[in-house]
């Protein structure tokens, strides 16, 4: 069956061209049930024992992928309309995604509806991309529950109130992600959920825990348009935020625009940008700008909010910029001082999950229900971390990894979820892990195409190689590479020994 779709348009020289899309519709695409008696079941990935078969929407693949990892969640479909849509928002979650659909030890499924004869949906009059997109989810939905028959259960996982009733009203199962994952009785699996402020919080299932009085501790964010408008105008300056390492709360911007480095003191002045986000920032006026030496720095208040359970003492230790000097600055000063300014938007977020563990605190009375912990990161550029966890008990001790999800203006922290536990606080091994994922080095093992390329072992130096007169063995001596990050060709090598005299050997290899 061929759906072909012709239309004219006009080329760069002006040309009018008549396109022709076509699209083959299928009927040989399987389902990937290993228990179906129709499809071809060589390449199924779903277990055949499975009572319930996940269909997941966009939005949440692209907010729960955190969860989509871990192994309590399986047998999923993946609808090759949510996979190129996935694609389209966000690169980084679709290779994640990919990599759970070809993880042989996972059961996810890809399903091309948008190839499948009886899923292919057209888009209707005056319906919108999302909309179409939406019911052609729910189509595939119902022909799953149709094909597989009522010994499964095809569920829906959506978090779009809208998607979620037209479903239950064509007689799809459907449920938000918090019931799912509710219904698996696994408490810790909700704390992978993203805290999104943005999230449907009207919806029943949805605990609302957002403290009744809040208020504003930075200044919004300026609406995209407006940025745009400023940058061109030259009254914003658009640059990479960098945190200094010895004082987190010290930002860099450099900028081309004004040719300088823009200081930004403090967090109110980060206004919520993290170390590598892209962000937009206006300049104060002059005579608020600072020099370095001027700062003193005092601890900040204790007034946190009352839902973060901290120890006494342990409140965020933010210093305050005491701007003591202004006003009796001179003007000799004042040529000195540099460029300093505040963010007015994010223009990239440069979000990941952090290594680091939760800040002390008393277990909250009543355990074995929610508790929100503050998460410090390892790295210091990276402000602590709101979390909700049902199993604070078991995280105190631990080395964990967390992922930023959201911080609006009311809130002093951002909110994130927790990702995984990496062992025990100061264990070895822990330790090591923190460091390799700190420094994003990859420590899986080596592939086999890789190790197919060293010689067979046992391997050792020959008797020739030793003989060889322009070759040293120089194996009793530790040689580290000072070769920059990143670098693929490691030939610049140190050594350094400590010789009986008390001076030292140091060795300059160049190769
Ligand atoms: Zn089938």
């Amino acid at each position: 069956m061929l759906q072909s779709k012709s239309f004219v348009r006009k080329t760069k020289q002006g040309k009018v061209v008549k396109v022709v899309r076509e699209h083959y519709l299928r009927d040989d695409i399987y389902c990937g049930a290993s228990s179906c008696k129709v499809c071809d079941s060589s390449g199924a990935r779903l277990t055949s024992s499975a009572s319930t078969i996940l269909i997941v929407d966009t939005n949440v693949v692209l907010n729960q992928i955190d969860l989509l990892e871990n192994q309590a969640i399986d047998d999923v479909v993946i609808l090759s309309v949510v996979l190129e849509e996935v694609k389209n928002k966000n690169l980084a979650v679709y290779n994640r995604l990919r990599a759970l659909c070809s993880n042989s030890m996972r059961k996810f499924f890809v399903f091309s509806n948008e190839y499948h004869r009886d899923t292919y949906v057209k888009a209707m009059v005056g319906e919108s991309p999302n909309d179409r997109n939406d019911r052609a989810i729910r189509v595939a939905a119902q022909w799953y529950q149709n094909h597989l028959g009522n010994a499964t259960r095809v569920l829906l996982i959506t978090n779009d109130r809208e998607n979620k009733r037209k479903a239950t009203e064509e007689g799809i199962s459907a449920e938000t992600v918090e019931s799912y994952v509710k219904s698996l009785g696994q408490p810790g699996l909700l704390d992978l959920l993203v805290q999104t402020s943005s999230q449907d919080v009207g919806m029943e299932e949805v605990e609302d825990l957002r403290p009744s009085k809040r208020k504003i501790i930075y200044t919004e964010h300026k609406p995209m348009s407006e940025i745009t408008a400023g940058l061109h105008r030259g009254i914003y300056h658009q640059g990479k935020l960098r945190v200094n390492r010895y004082n987190p709360f010290e930002a860099y911007v450099g900028s081309e625009s004004i040719g300088d480095e823009i200081i930004i003191y403090g967090r109110p002045n980060m206004n919520r940008a993290f170390d590598g986000d892209i962000v937009a920032v206006e300049l104060l006026p002059q005579d608020q700008w600072h020099e370095e030496k001027s700062l003193s720095i005092v601890d900040e208040e204790d007034d946190e909010e009352e839902n973060v359970h901290l120890v006494p003492n342990s409140a965020d230790d933010a210093p305050r910029v005491m701007n003591q000097l202004q006003g009796s600055v001179g003007d000799a000063n004042a040529v000195l001082s540099r460029p300093s300014g505040c963010v007015v938007g994010v223009i990239k977020r440069n979000w990941h999950s952090y290594c680091g563990s939760l800040e002390p605190m008393p277990m909250p009375a009543g355990s074995g229900g929610v508790a929100h912990a503050l998460f410090v990161s390892k790295d210091r550029r990276i402000p602590k971390i709101r979390i909700q966890t049902r199993q604070l008990g078991n995280l105190l001790d631990k080395r964990i990894v967390v992922a930023v999800d959201s911080w609006d203006c009311l809130s002093r922290y951002p909110s994130g979820h927790y990702v995984r536990t990496i062992g025990e606080i100061g264990d070895r091994d822990t330790e090591s892990e923190v460091v390799l994922i700190e420094n994003d080095i990859d420590a899986r093992p080596f592939a086999s195409q890789i190790l197919a390329c060293l010689p067979p072992l046992p391997w050792s130096v020959s008797s020739e190689d030793l003989a060889n007169p322009i070759r040293q063995d120089l194996r009793h001596v530790r040689v580290c590479s000072v070769d920059p990050p990143g670098c693929k060709d490691i030939d610049d090598a140190l050594h350094c020994t400590a010789l009986p005299d008390g001076n030292f050997e140091v060795g300059v290899r160049i190769l």
